[in-house]
């Protein structure tokens, strides 16, 4: 009998006919997730549990586990590792990624010690899977679209592209929500608000979901790729993150949808190419990078960041904040427990970077709450990418930005009590006055990246840096 994951759901994970699938409540306890991502993942187990030669198991902890099992498919973190170790069953190398974990340590051999690039990765892995690849060369002479996409934030307050694909509940999720109002009646305390399922609990529905995207939303996938409209939760993303990594869809058949559209002429190549390079190239590239930064990497902590985590973040509390770019974001994240990349590294992580807050604490509290949160993904997005805190292993140079920036891309500015070009009084934008004050304190180590020296500069000629700093340190909210 094989043992089965939460993260294991389709049907590239089947190893035996016979599958044991335990649903773990005791790990709601111990961690406060949102309380959609909660339901999402007791549905997608108890939807996989319909099929035939599954059985449904209801364990407090892992360790519990009593029914003997024979395999299992190598399990996504390094606590679950620890746990399939212990057992002596035959432990099948981990699936659901485009490069298989001894490719890449291959890959990584190959390199001879050399800085790793994700570009240089992307390449070779459609080289390797043949997707957007003409004779050896990339569609259309270029591997990368970047100059076509990420246009700033349009006028309009919506995209304009279909609805997304959203999930209609069933018999399962009402029992589901109950469980968990059981739950939290004897004290179990989730973040957010419960809402109706957005995001799809068993294959056929993320595979519904997947043709919906790339019928009626992949088109404009790439011009608005980093764009932010208050009026419009979606844009024109995906939403494909939880069932990948519920292993409800295998990212090289997302990835050959989307290729198919392009080839038949349904969607455009800047944008096509944008989303593959998300799909095969970041999503597997941190993904490897989880093992081989190590265990340690997510309490790295190289700035020295160490503020706590505010209230008004743990909680979602939309209500207290006052930047019109943040409320929105930690009121989407209440409502959905999903904002797309750009919230998550602009608004979250340049903020978070900004003011300090410890880099552990800020990617447990991504994990927990966002619906596609799990440990092997959010390192590398959050300590590295995000905040800078791995001192530059992931990127290389922080992500740091101002108010100018939000302005630009987003249209949250105008409906803002701040303005994003004041750095100083009553109107000053925290986030462009946090931008500065992040320069300040980190000036030595950025005056020698050649990449963000110039900011340094730039800020040693402020004339009313005193102020600013001032202003800042009082600063309790934003
Ligand atoms: C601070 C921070 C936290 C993040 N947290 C998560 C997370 O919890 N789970 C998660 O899957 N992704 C995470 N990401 C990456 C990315 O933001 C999400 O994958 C994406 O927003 C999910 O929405 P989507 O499916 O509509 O993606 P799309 O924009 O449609 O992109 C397509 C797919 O590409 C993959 N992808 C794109 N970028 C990344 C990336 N940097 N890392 C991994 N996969 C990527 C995802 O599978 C995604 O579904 C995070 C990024 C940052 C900066
Ligand atoms: S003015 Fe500043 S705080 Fe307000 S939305 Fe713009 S960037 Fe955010």
């Amino acid at each position: 009998m094989q043992l089965l994951f939460a993260d294991q759901l389709g049907p590239h994970f089947q190893l035996e006919e016979q599958i044991l699938l335990p649903e773990v409540l005791g790990q709601f306890k111990k961690r406060k997730y949102h309380r959609q991502k909660a339901h999402l993942i007791l549905s997608a187990i108890r939807h996989r549990a319909l099929d035939s030669g599954v059985e449904l198991i209801k364990l407090d902890s892992y360790k519990d586990l009593a029914t003997a099992v024979s395999s299992v498919v190598n399990p996504t973190s390094y606590n679950l590792r620890r746990f399939v170790d212990s057992l002596g069953v035959q432990i099948e190398p981990s699936r659901g990624f485009v490069e298989s974990e001894q490719e890449f340590a291959d890959y990584v051999a190959s390199k001879s010690g050399k800085r790793l690039v994700m570009e240089d990765f992307y390449r070779k892995q459609r080289v390797k899977t043949s997707l957007l690849m003409n004779n050896g060369q990339p569609e259309g002479d270029q591997w990368n679209y970047d100059h076509d996409n990420r246009l700033p934030a349009p006028k309009q307050s919506n995209l304009g592209v279909s609805e997304p694909w959203t999930a209609v509940e069933d018999e399962i999720d009402v029992q589901v929500r109950a469980d968990l109002d059981k739950l939290q009646a004897e004290g179990v305390s989730f973040s957010g608000i419960d809402g109706p399922r957005l995001f799809p609990a068993s294959r056929e529905e993320a595979l519904q979901a997947m043709h919906h995207f790339v019928e009626h939303r992949l088109d404009l996938f790439g011009p608005y790729e980093d764009a932010v409209l208050s009026d419009d939760w979606a844009m024109s993303h995906s939403l494909l993150s939880a069932p990948l990594n519920m292993g409800l869809l295998h990212p090289l058949e997302v990835a050959q949808a989307a290729e198919n559209a392009y080839i038949q002429g349904r969607a455009r190549l800047a944008s096509v190419e944008g989303f593959i390079r998300q799909l095969i190239g970041w999503r597997d590239y941190v993904w490897h990078l989880y093992w081989h930064f190590g265990e340690d990497y997510v309490n790295q902590n190289e700035l020295n960041a160490n503020e706590p985590l505010p209230e008004n973040w743990l909680e979602l509390d939309a209500q207290t904040i006052d930047a019109n770019c943040l409320k929105s974001t930690i009121d989407d994240i209440s409502k959905r427990g999903w904002v797309h990349h750009i919230p998550r590294l602009m608004i979250l992580g340049n903020i978070a970077m900004q003011r300090g807050f410890n880099p552990r604490q800020v990617n447990d509290w991504l994990v927990d709450n966002f619906v596609d949160g799990t440990p092997w993904v959010m390192p590398a997005n959050s300590v590295g990418m995000s905040l800078y805190a791995d001192g530059g292993m992931m990127a290389t140079k922080p992500y740091a930005a101002g108010g100018a920036y939000i302005n630009k891309m987003t249209n949250y500015c105008g409906s803002c009590q701040f303005d994003p070009k004041v750095r100083v009084g009553e109107k000053a934008c925290p986030v462009n006055a946090g931008y500065w004050n992040f320069i300040n304190t980190h000036q030595e180590r950025l005056i020698s990246n050649p990449r963000v020296s110039r900011a340094v500069y730039s800020m040693r000629k402020l004339s009313d840096l005193d102020e600013l700093l001032e202003q800042e340190s009082q600063r309790k909210n934003l």
